[in-house]
């Protein structure tokens, strides 16, 4: 059941691109400094230049230059679903891009020598735990990546298969078999992700994959039983079936999903062989029907289409109806990435 709500940016995905700044290899192939992108943050605008003769303007939600801060990326784009997923309902913050644009750095950054280095994971967990009280309220994390539509618990790297199942009822999605850690304070969390990454790095080096071949997904539950800040807000709303309002009860629970996407880079299947041209298929499905359910939200149609991949099964209940859902998409500036830089923004447009 959807509700109607006033709330714009509800059911809608909320896209910003996010451009990484130059590295030597830019500078050295990008002889002539020629960019293939313009960009116009405050008309929220980016101009895409093919050659001299032509060039394509796109509008996204946010468009943040290479000079943006890890703050304010994380402010504009994630906090809002942050905030929303305190107030009872489930939220979606995921990166999309070519492998080496900065979805990690954006989204999984620990900024180990810099904390204004932090990414989104870590900055969201560090205002949840501003917002809950201890000892009414709970905060745990599961770690999770997926990789040949398998999921693995990157907090028990033995266990690669993890279960997905969907409440036919309530349709919340659950990972029965997944480890699930209390989280009290930021160092530990701190320390757990640290633990995921080196579990990942083990794996992937066992499987011969590399990273970028494969979703990482961070799992954040939240219950609480304190009064959530937003209650009078909710108690002046003529609430007829208060079973959509968890709120009321006084107790509820919610879930956000932080996702570092595979590397949108996509493999020619008839190229390839092999163990390669089985992560390229696998991966080509999982975006492939991400992009079908980010179109679906953005034409508000009321069938997303969820059940073609793990990655959207897994998305199911945390982007539509009241949850919300922003994509950062990320890209280079370089002039000889043009046409991955195309792709994703064409992926970016299709949700606006
Ligand atoms: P991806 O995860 O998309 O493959 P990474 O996050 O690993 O890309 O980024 C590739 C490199 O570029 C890393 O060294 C990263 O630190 C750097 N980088 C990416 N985005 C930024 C940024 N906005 N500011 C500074 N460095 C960045
Ligand atoms: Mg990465």
């Amino acid at each position: 059941v959807l509700i109607e709500d006033d709330d714009a940016d509800s059911g809608r995905v909320r896209v910003a691109v996010r451009v990484r700044p130059r590295n030597d290899e830019d500078l050295y192939y990008d002889s002539e400094l020629i960019d293939c992108l313009e960009l116009q943050p405050e008309l929220r605008r980016l101009k895409l230049r093919k050659n001299n003769w032509s060039s394509e303007s796109y509008i996204f939600d946010d468009v943040f230059t290479e000079s943006a801060s890890q703050k304010r990326v994380y402010e504009a784009v994630a906090k809002p679903v942050v905030e929303t997923v305190l107030s009872g309902y489930n939220g979606t913050v995921m990166a999309y891009g070519q492998t080496g644009t900065g979805k990690t750095y954006t989204i999984g950054s620990l900024g180990n020598d810099n904390s204004s280095e932090r990414g989104i994971m870590v900055r969201a967990l560090e205002d949840v735990l501003a917002e809950i009280s201890p000892g009414l309220d709970n905060l745990s994390i599961s770690y999770l990546q997926l990789y040949l539509e398998a999921i693995q618990d990157l907090l028990a790297p033995d266990k690669n298969n993890i279960a997905l199942t969907k409440d036919s009822k309530s349709g919340e999605v659950c990972l029965p078999g997944a480890t699930v850690v209390e989280i009290s304070d930021i160092d530990q969390f701190l320390q757990v992700l640290q633990t995921g990454e080196r579990n990942r790095h083990a794996s992937n080096t066992k499987m011969n994959a590399r990273s970028s071949r494969s979703h990482a997904i961070l799992v954040v539950h939240i219950q609480r039983s304190s009064k959530g800040k937003d209650e009078n807000e909710f108690l002046s709303v003529n609430i007829n079936n208060s079973e959509e309002f968890p709120h009321m009860s006084g107790f509820f629970k919610s879930k956000l999903l932080i996702i570092d996407l595979a590397g949108s880079e996509r493999i020619d299947e008839s190229g390839v062989d092999g163990h390669v041209l089985e992560e390229a298929i696998f991966i080509n499905l999982s975006l492939n029907s991400l992009g079908k359910c980010i179109n679906a939200l953005a034409e508000n149609s009321t069938h997303i289409p969820t059940r073609d991949s793990k990655l959207t099964r897994l998305l199911s209940d945390s982007f539509g109806g009241t949850a919300r859902t922003s994509l950062i998409i990320t890209v280079s500036p370089s002039a000889r990435h043009y046409s991955q830089t195309s792709s994703t923004i064409m992926f970016g447009q299709r949700a606006m």
